[in-house]
C-alpha cells in the first residue's frame, strides 16, 4: 500500500484554530480525494507493520481542518478488530441528542495534530446522535457510542477550532475522573 501524501497541521498552528465553514454540494474533485486519501492515512496508521514502516503514529479520525481545508469535513477509520475497518465520511455535521452519562479514555485522549503527552481526561457524552451529509450529499442520521462517540466529538470539535487539550481541567487535570466511566 502506497502513504497517501497528506500534511498535518500542528497544535501550535493557528490554522487549527479556524472555525470551518459549511459545505456545500457537490464536493469538489479534490475534496473527494482528500477523504478517500485521509481515510486510507488513518487505516495505514492502525495496522501495526504499516504504522512502523512509514513512522506513523496511529490515528482514527482527521478533520479537514487539520490538512489545511477550512470545510466541515471530518473521516473516521474505525478498527474492528478483526480484519476489518469501518469508514465514516461526516460532513457538517450537527450533534441533535446527547447521554446524560459522561466517559474518557482512560489513557487519554490523542490527535494526530498533537505531538506530545498530555496529562489529563477529557468528559465526553458516552452517546450522542448526530445528523450529517455523507460525500455524495445525501442526509443520514447516526448514533454513536463508546469510543466512536468520542472520536466523533473530538472531530466535531476541530470543526469549531477547539483541541482535546482545551477541555482538559489546567488545574486539575483529573477532575472528576472518579465520577465518569473510564473506558
Ligand atoms: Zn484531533
Amino acid at each position: 500500500m502506497k502513504l497517501p501524501k497528506i500534511k498535518i497541521y500542528d497544535e501550535f498552528d493557528k490554522m487549527l484554530r479556524n472555525v470551518s465553514k459549511e459545505v456545500t454540494f457537490p464536493l469538489s474533485a479534490p475534496d473527494k480525494k482528500l477523504i478517500d486519501d485521509a481515510l486510507l492515512y488513518l487505516k495505514m496508521s492502525q495496522i501495526e507493520d504499516l504504522r512502523a514502516k512509514f513512522n506513523l503514529r496511529a490515528g482514527m479520525g482527521l478533520a479537514f481542518i487539520q490538512m489545511g481545508i477550512n470545510k466541515r469535513i471530518f473521516v473516521i477509520c474505525e478498527d474492528l478488530q478483526d480484519g476489518n475497518f469501518k469508514n465514516y465520511v461526516v460532513i457538517n455535521p450537527k450533534i441533535i441528542s446527547t447521554s446524560e452519562e459522561i466517559i474518557y479514555v482512560e489513557e487519554g485522549e490523542g490527535c494526530l495534530s498533537v505531538n506530545r503527552d498530555v496529562e489529563g481526561i477529557v468528559p465526553r457524552n458516552a452517546r450522542i446522535t448526530v445528523q450529517a451529509f455523507d460525500e455524495n450529499g445525501n442526509e443520514y442520521t447516526i448514533r454513536v457510542r463508546e469510543d466512536l462517540s468520542i472520536a466523533f466529538q473530538h472531530e466535531i470539535d476541530h470543526l469549531n477550532g477547539i483541541l482535546f487539550t482545551d477541555r482538559i481541567d489546567k488545574d486539575n487535570p483529573y477532575k472528576n475522573s472518579e465520577v465518569y466511566r473510564p473506558i
